[in-house]
Protein backbone atom coordinates (compact mmCIF):
# COMPACT_ATOMS: atom_id res chain seq x y z
CA UNK A 1 0.00 0.00 0.00
CA UNK A 2 1.34 3.44 -1.09
CA UNK A 3 1.59 6.30 1.12
CA UNK A 4 2.46 9.49 0.06
CA UNK A 5 3.10 11.55 2.80
CA UNK A 6 4.59 8.80 4.30
CA UNK A 7 1.92 8.78 7.51
CA UNK A 8 -0.51 5.90 7.88
CA UNK A 9 -3.99 6.19 6.40
CA UNK A 10 -6.40 7.08 9.18
CA UNK A 11 -9.30 4.06 8.33
CA UNK A 12 -11.81 5.49 10.25
CA UNK A 13 -13.57 8.15 8.29
CA UNK A 14 -13.08 6.96 4.43
CA UNK A 15 -16.53 5.88 3.16
CA UNK A 16 -17.10 2.25 1.80
CA UNK A 17 -16.19 3.62 -1.92
CA UNK A 18 -13.10 4.77 -0.61
CA UNK A 19 -12.34 1.17 1.65
CA UNK A 20 -12.75 -0.37 -1.74
CA UNK A 21 -11.06 2.03 -3.37
CA UNK A 22 -8.03 0.92 -1.16
CA UNK A 23 -7.92 -1.86 -1.63
CA UNK A 24 -8.76 -2.84 -5.36
CA UNK A 25 -5.38 0.16 -5.54
CA UNK A 26 -3.64 -2.45 -3.40
CA UNK A 27 -4.73 -5.65 -5.83
CA UNK A 28 -7.50 -7.05 -3.51
CA UNK A 29 -10.84 -7.76 -4.71
CA UNK A 30 -13.21 -5.12 -3.97
CA UNK A 31 -15.39 -7.38 -1.47
CA UNK A 32 -12.32 -6.32 1.15
CA UNK A 33 -13.54 -3.17 0.98
CA UNK A 34 -16.98 -4.01 2.46
CA UNK A 35 -15.51 -6.56 4.77
CA UNK A 36 -13.15 -3.47 6.27
CA UNK A 37 -16.17 -1.31 6.55
CA UNK A 38 -18.26 -4.49 8.42
CA UNK A 39 -15.39 -4.83 11.11
CA UNK A 40 -14.18 -1.04 11.81
CA UNK A 41 -17.92 0.68 11.54
CA UNK A 42 -20.41 -3.12 13.06
CA UNK A 43 -18.10 -5.03 14.68
CA UNK A 44 -16.27 -1.96 16.65
CA UNK A 45 -12.98 -3.70 15.78
CA UNK A 46 -10.00 -1.60 16.52
CA UNK A 47 -7.17 -3.86 16.15
CA UNK A 48 -6.46 -5.43 12.66
CA UNK A 49 -5.28 -8.97 14.16
CA UNK A 50 -9.25 -9.23 14.59
CA UNK A 51 -10.28 -9.30 11.02
CA UNK A 52 -9.89 -12.89 11.16
CA UNK A 53 -11.67 -13.19 7.34
CA UNK A 54 -8.63 -11.17 6.03
CA UNK A 55 -4.90 -13.53 5.23
CA UNK A 56 -2.19 -13.07 7.50
CA UNK A 57 -0.51 -11.21 4.93
CA UNK A 58 -3.32 -8.55 4.47
CA UNK A 59 -4.20 -8.08 8.12
CA UNK A 60 -0.16 -7.23 8.47
CA UNK A 61 0.57 -5.00 5.39
CA UNK A 62 -3.16 -3.17 7.05
CA UNK A 63 -0.76 -3.22 9.86
CA UNK A 64 1.94 -1.18 8.47
CA UNK A 65 0.34 1.05 6.80
CA UNK A 66 -3.01 1.93 8.13
CA UNK A 67 -4.60 2.92 11.57
CA UNK A 68 -8.20 2.59 12.94
CA UNK A 69 -8.90 4.89 15.25
CA UNK A 70 -8.88 8.77 14.54
CA UNK A 71 -9.18 9.51 19.10
CA UNK A 72 -7.67 8.38 22.22
CA UNK A 73 -10.17 8.04 24.87
CA UNK A 74 -8.39 10.25 27.73
CA UNK A 75 -11.00 10.02 30.56
CA UNK A 76 -14.74 8.97 31.52
CA UNK A 77 -16.56 10.74 34.06
CA UNK A 78 -19.83 9.78 35.64
CA UNK A 79 -22.72 11.82 36.93
CA UNK A 80 -23.48 10.36 40.36
CA UNK A 81 -27.20 11.82 39.48
CA UNK A 82 -28.25 10.40 36.83
CA UNK A 83 -26.61 8.01 34.25
CA UNK A 84 -25.03 10.72 32.36
CA UNK A 85 -20.80 9.48 30.91
CA UNK A 86 -19.33 12.53 29.47
CA UNK A 87 -16.26 11.17 27.67
CA UNK A 88 -12.85 13.24 26.90
CA UNK A 89 -10.94 12.54 24.11
CA UNK A 90 -7.66 13.72 22.50
CA UNK A 91 -6.88 14.10 18.93
CA UNK A 92 -3.21 13.47 17.01
CA UNK A 93 -2.62 17.39 17.31
CA UNK A 94 -3.01 16.99 21.60
CA UNK A 95 -6.78 18.71 21.02
CA UNK A 96 -9.87 17.68 23.63
CA UNK A 97 -13.19 17.55 23.28
CA UNK A 98 -15.92 16.06 25.22
CA UNK A 99 -18.79 13.76 23.50
CA UNK A 100 -21.87 12.84 25.97
CA UNK A 101 -24.13 9.72 26.62
CA UNK A 102 -27.42 10.38 28.26
CA UNK A 103 -29.56 6.73 28.87
CA UNK A 104 -32.72 7.41 29.36
CA UNK A 105 -34.83 4.17 29.75
CA UNK A 106 -34.68 2.35 26.36
CA UNK A 107 -32.58 4.94 24.89
CA UNK A 108 -29.19 6.44 25.11
CA UNK A 109 -27.85 9.15 23.35
CA UNK A 110 -24.50 9.99 22.30
CA UNK A 111 -24.36 13.83 22.21
CA UNK A 112 -21.17 14.71 19.74
CA UNK A 113 -18.96 17.37 18.71
CA UNK A 114 -18.44 18.33 15.28
CA UNK A 115 -15.23 21.58 16.46
CA UNK A 116 -12.82 21.89 18.46
CA UNK A 117 -14.83 24.45 20.27
CA UNK A 118 -16.97 27.09 18.50
CA UNK A 119 -16.54 30.73 16.76
CA UNK A 120 -20.30 31.19 17.33
CA UNK A 121 -20.10 33.14 20.88
CA UNK A 122 -24.18 31.44 21.67
CA UNK A 123 -24.14 33.89 25.57
CA UNK A 124 -26.35 30.80 27.11
CA UNK A 125 -22.96 28.43 26.04
CA UNK A 126 -19.90 27.62 27.64
CA UNK A 127 -18.41 25.95 23.96
CA UNK A 128 -18.98 29.29 22.71
CA UNK A 129 -16.62 30.97 25.68
CA UNK A 130 -14.51 28.90 25.02
CA UNK A 131 -13.66 30.14 21.27
CA UNK A 132 -12.81 28.44 18.03
CA UNK A 133 -10.15 26.60 17.80
CA UNK A 134 -10.27 24.18 14.40
CA UNK A 135 -13.25 21.72 12.56
CA UNK A 136 -12.85 18.02 13.72
CA UNK A 137 -12.01 15.88 10.79
CA UNK A 138 -14.56 13.27 9.49
CA UNK A 139 -12.76 10.69 11.49
CA UNK A 140 -12.69 12.56 14.98
CA UNK A 141 -16.59 12.98 14.62
CA UNK A 142 -17.51 9.36 13.67
CA UNK A 143 -14.83 7.76 16.34
CA UNK A 144 -16.81 9.75 19.02
CA UNK A 145 -19.14 7.54 18.60
CA UNK A 146 -16.82 4.18 17.58
CA UNK A 147 -15.38 4.95 20.70
CA UNK A 148 -17.85 5.54 23.05
CA UNK A 149 -19.99 2.52 21.70
CA UNK A 150 -17.01 0.27 22.48
CA UNK A 151 -16.53 2.12 26.06
CA UNK A 152 -20.25 2.41 27.03
CA UNK A 153 -21.46 0.01 29.54
CA UNK A 154 -25.10 0.36 29.47
CA UNK A 155 -26.20 -0.98 26.31
CA UNK A 156 -26.52 -0.03 23.26
CA UNK A 157 -26.52 3.90 22.13
CA UNK A 158 -29.76 4.37 20.03
CA UNK A 159 -29.87 8.02 18.87
CA UNK A 160 -26.94 10.56 17.70
CA UNK A 161 -27.30 14.00 18.25
CA UNK A 162 -25.07 16.86 16.72
CA UNK A 163 -24.98 19.02 19.76
CA UNK A 164 -21.52 19.36 21.34
CA UNK A 165 -18.97 21.09 20.78
CA UNK A 166 -18.95 23.23 17.76
CA UNK A 167 -21.33 23.82 14.96
CA UNK A 168 -21.84 21.73 12.38
CA UNK A 169 -22.96 23.54 9.57
CA UNK A 170 -19.72 25.28 9.58
CA UNK A 171 -17.78 22.12 9.26
CA UNK A 172 -20.39 21.38 6.76
CA UNK A 173 -18.74 18.92 4.35
CA UNK A 174 -17.09 16.90 7.39
CA UNK A 175 -20.85 17.15 8.78
CA UNK A 176 -22.04 15.51 5.57
CA UNK A 177 -19.69 12.61 4.96
CA UNK A 178 -19.89 11.48 8.55
CA UNK A 179 -23.79 11.27 8.34
CA UNK A 180 -22.96 9.05 5.09
CA UNK A 181 -20.64 6.60 6.94
CA UNK A 182 -23.66 6.12 9.80
CA UNK A 183 -26.38 6.32 7.05
CA UNK A 184 -24.75 4.11 5.21
CA UNK A 185 -26.61 0.85 4.05
CA UNK A 186 -23.65 -1.63 5.29
CA UNK A 187 -23.86 0.34 8.31
CA UNK A 188 -26.38 -1.49 10.76
CA UNK A 189 -25.95 0.36 14.57
CA UNK A 190 -27.62 3.56 14.32
CA UNK A 191 -31.15 4.37 12.09
CA UNK A 192 -30.86 7.68 10.13
CA UNK A 193 -34.23 8.48 11.80
CA UNK A 194 -32.61 8.36 15.16
CA UNK A 195 -30.10 11.03 14.18
CA UNK A 196 -30.29 14.77 14.69
CA UNK A 197 -28.58 17.52 13.89
CA UNK A 198 -29.03 20.56 15.72
CA UNK A 199 -27.76 23.97 14.02
CA UNK A 200 -27.73 27.33 15.80
CA UNK A 201 -28.77 29.14 11.92
CA UNK A 202 -27.26 28.58 8.81
CA UNK A 203 -29.77 29.12 6.25
CA UNK A 204 -27.98 28.33 3.01
CA UNK A 205 -26.31 25.10 4.49
CA UNK A 206 -29.93 24.13 6.14
CA UNK A 207 -31.35 24.18 2.07
CA UNK A 208 -28.03 22.19 1.16
CA UNK A 209 -28.49 19.21 3.42
CA UNK A 210 -32.06 19.63 2.40
CA UNK A 211 -30.65 18.75 -1.13
CA UNK A 212 -28.55 16.27 -0.15
CA UNK A 213 -29.14 12.35 -0.07
CA UNK A 214 -28.87 12.45 3.80
CA UNK A 215 -32.38 11.97 5.76
CA UNK A 216 -31.82 13.59 9.33
CA UNK A 217 -33.95 15.34 11.48
CA UNK A 218 -32.88 18.42 12.06
CA UNK A 219 -33.14 21.17 15.38
CA UNK A 220 -32.82 24.65 15.76
CA UNK A 221 -31.47 26.57 18.61
CA UNK A 222 -34.16 28.87 18.50
CA UNK A 223 -34.37 30.19 22.11
CA UNK A 224 -36.30 33.52 21.10
CA UNK A 225 -39.04 34.17 18.25
CA UNK A 226 -37.76 37.78 18.62
CA UNK A 227 -34.86 38.77 16.16
CA UNK A 228 -33.53 41.90 18.70
CA UNK A 229 -33.54 39.22 21.85
CA UNK A 230 -32.04 36.03 19.68
CA UNK A 231 -29.02 38.81 18.55
CA UNK A 232 -28.48 39.34 21.78
CA UNK A 233 -28.20 36.42 22.65
CA UNK A 234 -27.05 34.36 19.93
CA UNK A 235 -24.62 36.71 17.99
CA UNK A 236 -25.03 34.96 14.81
CA UNK A 237 -28.58 35.68 14.41
CA UNK A 238 -27.37 39.05 13.40
CA UNK A 239 -25.50 37.53 10.26
CA UNK A 240 -28.16 34.83 9.67
CA UNK A 241 -31.80 36.02 10.91
CA UNK A 242 -34.21 33.79 12.19
CA UNK A 243 -36.47 34.56 9.61
CA UNK A 244 -34.01 33.64 7.06
CA UNK A 245 -33.60 30.30 9.29
CA UNK A 246 -37.64 30.12 9.36
CA UNK A 247 -37.86 30.23 5.50
CA UNK A 248 -34.52 27.42 5.69
CA UNK A 249 -36.60 25.24 7.61
CA UNK A 250 -39.60 25.33 6.22
CA UNK A 251 -37.30 24.37 3.30
CA UNK A 252 -36.11 21.29 5.00
CA UNK A 253 -39.15 20.16 6.19
CA UNK A 254 -40.70 19.74 3.16
CA UNK A 255 -37.80 18.02 1.04
CA UNK A 256 -37.44 15.90 3.38
CA UNK A 257 -40.79 15.31 5.21
CA UNK A 258 -39.82 15.42 8.66
CA UNK A 259 -40.37 17.52 11.67
CA UNK A 260 -38.49 20.20 12.66
CA UNK A 261 -37.61 20.40 16.52
CA UNK A 262 -36.76 24.22 18.42
CA UNK A 263 -34.88 23.97 20.89
CA UNK A 264 -35.45 26.53 23.76
CA UNK A 265 -33.43 27.19 26.53
CA UNK A 266 -35.79 29.03 29.03
CA UNK A 267 -34.19 31.88 30.84
CA UNK A 268 -35.90 34.47 33.42
CA UNK A 269 -37.18 37.16 31.70
CA UNK A 270 -35.37 37.11 28.44
CA UNK A 271 -37.60 34.06 26.65
CA UNK A 272 -40.26 33.47 29.41
CA UNK A 273 -42.96 35.78 29.24
CA UNK A 274 -46.45 35.76 27.32
CA UNK A 275 -45.42 37.29 24.53
CA UNK A 276 -42.68 34.53 23.91
CA UNK A 277 -45.49 31.82 24.41
CA UNK A 278 -47.55 33.66 21.58
CA UNK A 279 -44.54 33.87 18.99
CA UNK A 280 -43.33 30.31 19.90
CA UNK A 281 -47.47 29.31 19.05
CA UNK A 282 -47.16 31.31 15.63
CA UNK A 283 -43.72 30.12 14.62
CA UNK A 284 -44.94 26.59 15.17
CA UNK A 285 -48.03 26.84 12.74
CA UNK A 286 -45.35 27.62 9.77
CA UNK A 287 -44.39 23.86 9.59
CA UNK A 288 -44.72 20.24 11.37
CA UNK A 289 -42.11 20.96 14.52
CA UNK A 290 -42.06 20.33 18.03
CA UNK A 291 -40.70 22.53 20.87
CA UNK A 292 -37.53 20.76 23.26
CA UNK A 293 -37.68 23.29 26.62
CA UNK A 294 -34.73 22.86 28.38
CA UNK A 295 -33.46 24.52 31.47
CA UNK A 296 -30.67 26.59 31.47
CA UNK A 297 -27.58 24.85 32.77
CA UNK A 298 -24.99 27.11 34.84
CA UNK A 299 -21.72 27.75 32.89
CA UNK A 300 -20.13 29.50 35.78
CA UNK A 301 -17.37 27.11 35.55
CA UNK A 302 -16.42 29.32 32.53
CA UNK A 303 -16.50 32.60 35.01
CA UNK A 304 -18.69 34.38 32.35
CA UNK A 305 -19.47 38.12 31.87
CA UNK A 306 -21.24 40.59 30.75
CA UNK A 307 -24.52 39.28 29.08
CA UNK A 308 -23.53 35.42 30.03
CA UNK A 309 -23.05 36.10 33.56
CA UNK A 310 -26.33 38.35 33.69
CA UNK A 311 -28.43 35.12 32.15
CA UNK A 312 -30.72 33.49 34.97
CA UNK A 313 -32.62 30.22 34.83
CA UNK A 314 -36.22 30.21 34.17
CA UNK A 315 -37.87 28.66 38.03
CA UNK A 316 -38.96 25.42 37.14
CA UNK A 317 -42.56 25.80 38.20
CA UNK A 318 -42.76 28.27 36.03
CA UNK A 319 -40.80 25.95 33.03
CA UNK A 320 -44.22 23.60 33.26
CA UNK A 321 -46.55 26.30 33.28
CA UNK A 322 -45.28 27.83 30.38
CA UNK A 323 -44.70 24.48 28.88
CA UNK A 324 -49.03 23.77 29.57
CA UNK A 325 -49.58 26.91 27.89
CA UNK A 326 -48.29 25.67 24.69
CA UNK A 327 -50.16 22.30 24.85
CA UNK A 328 -52.98 23.91 25.08
CA UNK A 329 -52.50 25.48 21.60
CA UNK A 330 -51.83 22.09 20.31
CA UNK A 331 -48.26 22.71 20.18
CA UNK A 332 -45.81 19.47 21.29
CA UNK A 333 -43.79 20.42 23.69
CA UNK A 334 -40.82 18.11 25.60
CA UNK A 335 -39.32 19.29 28.96
CA UNK A 336 -35.95 17.78 28.97
CA UNK A 337 -34.87 17.00 32.51
CA UNK A 338 -30.64 18.47 32.84
CA UNK A 339 -28.93 15.70 32.88
CA UNK A 340 -25.29 15.65 33.91
CA UNK A 341 -24.97 18.80 35.61
CA UNK A 342 -22.69 17.48 38.57
CA UNK A 343 -20.12 16.58 35.74
CA UNK A 344 -20.35 19.73 33.42
CA UNK A 345 -22.04 17.68 30.66
CA UNK A 346 -25.48 18.77 30.61
CA UNK A 347 -26.49 21.05 27.62
CA UNK A 348 -24.50 23.91 26.96
CA UNK A 349 -21.80 23.22 29.45
CA UNK A 350 -19.40 21.70 27.49
CA UNK A 351 -15.68 22.98 27.21
CA UNK A 352 -12.37 22.69 27.21
CA UNK A 353 -10.71 24.21 30.58
CA UNK A 354 -7.27 24.06 32.23
CA UNK A 355 -9.18 21.86 34.67
CA UNK A 356 -9.94 19.09 31.41
CA UNK A 357 -6.70 19.78 29.33
S1 LIG B 1 -24.72 26.75 21.39
FE1 LIG B 1 -23.75 25.56 19.75
S2 LIG B 1 -23.43 27.09 18.14
FE2 LIG B 1 -23.78 28.26 20.01
S3 LIG B 1 -21.70 28.61 20.85
FE3 LIG B 1 -22.50 26.72 21.79
S4 LIG B 1 -21.68 25.09 20.50
FE4 LIG B 1 -21.54 26.99 19.33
Amino acid sequence: MENENNKKILLKGLSLDELRSLMIENKQPKYRGDQLFNWIYNRLVTNFDEMINFPKTLREELKDKCVINALNLVDIQYSKTTGTRKYLYSTADERKIESVIIPDDERATLCISTQVGCPLDCKLCATGLMGYKRNLTVGEIIDQYYLSSGNYDGGVITNIVYMGMGEPLLNYANTLKSLSIFTDELAKRVSRTRITISTAGIPQKIKELADSQVRVKLALSLHSCFEDVRSRIMPVNIKYPLKENIDALKYYTKKTKTRATFEYTMLKDVNDRQEDIDGLVTLCKKMPSKINIIPFNSIAHMSPDGISASLVPTSYDKILAFADALRQKNITVMVRETQGNDIAAACGQLAITKHNN
